[in-house]
């Protein structure tokens, strides 16, 4: 990497690859983002096949010779960016590098006089000091016992590069000091300087956690600690720490980590402020013994307490341990479904089991309909009428979806023409007047990259991976069912003509998916399709 360029890993240099593959917390993410985004390309070792493989940008003096492009090479770079240690044995990543900026750090060691003083501080940092703060800065906190006194540790790193200085940022530490008095030290530091500015690595515990010691974890990611909620439930787990060296560690989040959509990358927690890290810590002699069990159960036992108050958990070093199962439930916010797919069809037998452990997927086949037909014969206003009927027809609990599959064109459109994207989808005349130039730019977007209508199924496809029966509007492609069917190989993919504008005299034969309640065949007899054979290939329930 050239120099003056960085990528933002995280707040210590001493992890490994475990770090960017589950995500990557640290300094630099409220300007950058995390570690696992700045992921651009990937060498992978298939634990399902043992083929190497090459997804996204591989500069080629970096691709092993006999390396493959898979076909779900957009499956594995997405998933690799935040599990990435579930899918497969990563060689090399390739990463998108940043211009490395210099900070000052601000320490201020904070004494509180109780757990009144303790949860206004919390506060105070939250609300005063963390939410005014322009993404060029950021400011972390220790809440932890030194000699029994309760103490706030806390760092603000200000990017200190002359264009990331704002007024914002250069008032937030005037402020910071009227509430946590005179700071204890500024330092100006590069990126590497600035590992040792850490009050973890410099003040608390005498310094670097006073010498050997061990330390367990456990992430939560919290919107706002200064609620009375979560500061109560701060304060009091300190109170009941199992040894005087366990600690809670707040990061401050927000800024670039939620640029990105949560289905945008695997890591799929975004919404939140910060990330509080309860650590167990004892001394290293004591490994294995009750002092490290109790500092483990500790850990555990927050939170949990934690979880419900949290946007999610983190998903790095959770694995088949029983007291990760609950937590592992709410990592990766919305993207556990895809997940458990990918798992499936990428380490089938369950080669990398000490990984985050995914929802096994059921093996029940569920349906996806493709509503196709000719333009302005009301597929939406049909597919929308089908959701209702089937929910309402099935038993409870049975969830369906009409999802229109140009949303994302659309969305890729009003970004580049300047259209306005509520418009397009929900007004239809504004839609009409966009038609010609929008499919013109569809047909421009494809001819640049040919697998763009692959891409914009499986997106609509995971975005409603937990309903029962999907269906697909908007489709514009030629025989969908026989160009898509190989991409959904656990769903029974059909297309469905009739009621949106195939005349009866162009029907020979007529397929339908059935629900007992609308006696379907006998409905469309009714309705004028008498010669038509009718035959129904998915049946639910007794139809
Ligand atoms: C002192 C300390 C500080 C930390 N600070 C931060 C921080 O600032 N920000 C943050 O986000 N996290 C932090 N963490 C958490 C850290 O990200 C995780 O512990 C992470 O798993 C460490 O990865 P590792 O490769 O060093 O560890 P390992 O234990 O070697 O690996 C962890 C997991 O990743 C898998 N793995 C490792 N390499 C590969 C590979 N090449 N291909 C596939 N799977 C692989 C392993 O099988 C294992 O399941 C910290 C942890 C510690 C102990």
């Amino acid at each position: 990497m050239a120099a003056g360029l960085t990528i933002p890993l995280g707040g210590r240099p001493s992890v490994g690859a475990g770090l960017w593959l589950q995500g990557g917390i640290g300094h630099l993410m409220r300007l950058y983002g995390l570690a696992c985004d700045a992921i651009v390309g990937a060498v992978v070792v298939s634990v399902a096949s043992a083929q190497t493989l090459c997804v996204g940008h591989v500069p080629e003096e970096d691709q092993p010779m006999g390396a493959i492009r898979p076909e779900d090479e957009d499956d594995l770079l997405w998933a690799i960016r935040g599990a990435g240690t579930n899918f497969g044995v990563v060689v090399s990543v390739t990463f998108k590098a940043d211009r490395a900026p210099t900070y000052r750090v601000r320490n201020w060691l904070v004494s509180l006089s109780g757990d009144v003083d303790a949860r206004l501080s919390l506060k105070n940092l939250d609300q005063k000091v963390a939410s005014r703060l322009p993404r060029t800065s950021s400011v972390d906190a220790y809440l932890y016992f030194d000699t029994d006194k309760m103490r706030l540790a806390v760092t603000m790193f200000e990017c200190a590069t002359v264009d990331c200085l704002s007024e914002a940022s250069a008032a937030l530490p005037t402020l910071a000091s009227t509430i946590f008095g005179q700071e204890d030290s500024v330092t100006m530091v590069d990126g590497l300087g600035m590992f040792e500015t850490e009050m973890y690595m410099s003040k608390m515990h005498g310094g670097h956690g006073g010498g050997k010691t061990s330390a367990f974890k456990r992430c939560l990611f919290l919107q706002d600690i200064g609620v009375v909620d979560v500061a109560d439930l701060l304060v009091s787990a300190l109170r009941k720490r199992p040894s005087q060296l366990c600690y809670l560690h707040l990061l401050h989040g927000g800024g670039a980590v939620g640029d990105v959509a949560a289905d945008g990358t695997a890591f799929g927690c975004r919404n939140w402020n910060f990330a509080c890290v309860v650590t167990g810590v004892w001394p290293r002699q004591q490994d294995d013994t009750a002092a490290a069990r109790a500092a483990i159960h500790w850990v555990y036992s927050i939170a949990h307490e934690l979880l419900p108050l949290s946007s999610g958990a983190y998903a790095a070093d959770l694995g088949p341990d029983p007291r990760d199962a609950v937590l592992a439930t709410k990592a990766f916010g919305p993207n556990l479904p895809r997940l458990s797919r990918l798992k499936r069809s990428l380490d089938p037998a369950n080669v990398l089991a000490y990984a985050c452990p995914l929802p096994k997927v059921p093996a029940k086949p569920s349906p996806i309909i493709l509503v196709t037909g000719e333009h302005g014969a009301g597929k939406d206003y049909c597919a929308g009428v089908w959701v209702t009927e089937v929910i309402a027809g099935l038993h409870k609990g049975f969830t369906a979806r009409a999802v229109s599959i140009s949303e994302a064109i659309k969305r890729d459109y009003a970004a580049a023409s300047g259209a306005d994207l509520n418009s397009l989808l929900q007004n239809r005349a504004y839609k009409e007047r966009h038609r010609e130039t929008l499919t013109n730019f569809y047909y421009d977007q494809v001819q640049r990259q040919p697998r763009l209508p692959q891409q914009h199924f499986l997106r609509v496809v995971h975005s409603a991976a937990n309903v029962d029966v999907l269906f697909i509007t908007g489709m514009t492609d030629e025989a969908p069912v026989a160009q898509l069917s190989h991409l959904v190989p656990d769903s029974k993919l059909l297309e469905l003509l009739g009621a949106v504008g195939v005349g009866v005299e162009s029907i020979e034969v007529l397929v339908v998916a059935e629900f007992p309640i609308h006696r379907g065949r006998e409905l469309l007899r009714q309705s004028g399709f008498g010669r038509v054979s009718v035959q129904s290939l998915l049946v639910f329930g007794n139809a």
